[in-house]
């Protein structure tokens, strides 16, 4: 359970910002609206993720906010995998298309990625779809029970 004993909570220091992957993942504030850190938010997940943490509280309006895991099996078929296979599929067919990034395969009769394909893939196509997935999840406001 989360509790103000048992977890901390999470705090970005003064000045710091959500970063790239944070505004593809684009978890917003319910109360204010402000973009939150993704790393910091997929630690309060209680199905995901380690080193956990109860709470990730918002930098603009000092709310705590938290990942449920609410609905997490029905995001990950419905929306998860199949984007998942998707931005595989697309970034494996565009680097057949990029000198340098391929390579013909004889028997196959066509080209396919190289090592350095399989990396602009991961990291150009995958990943980035990965993260944006999170704009599904769930995110609710913990109670302070009168400390912070
Ligand atoms: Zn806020």
């Amino acid at each position: 359970m989360r509790t103000d004993e048992g977890q901390p909570i999470s705090r970005l220091a003064a000045g710091q910002k959500p970063l790239i992957l944070s505004k593809i993942a684009g978890v917003r504030c319910p109360t204010c609206n402000a973009l939150q850190p993704i790393y910091r938010m997929n630690r309060t997940n209680p199905h995901k993720g380690w080193n956990k943490v109860a709470a990730h509280e918002c930098s603009s309006c000092k709310s705590w906010l938290y990942f449920d895991g609410k609905g997490r099996y029905r995001r990950f078929f419905l929306i998860g995998a199949p984007l998942f296979l998707l931005s595989a599929g697309i970034g494996a067919e565009a680097v057949t298309h990029i000198d340098g990034l391929h390579h013909f395969h004889e028997a196959r009769g066509g080209s396919e990625g190289n090592f350095l394909g399989f990396l602009v893939t991961v990291f150009l196509f995958v990943i980035p779809t990965v993260f944006f997935t999170s704009r599904f999840e769930s995110v609710q406001t913990l109670e302070k029970n009168g400390q912070i």
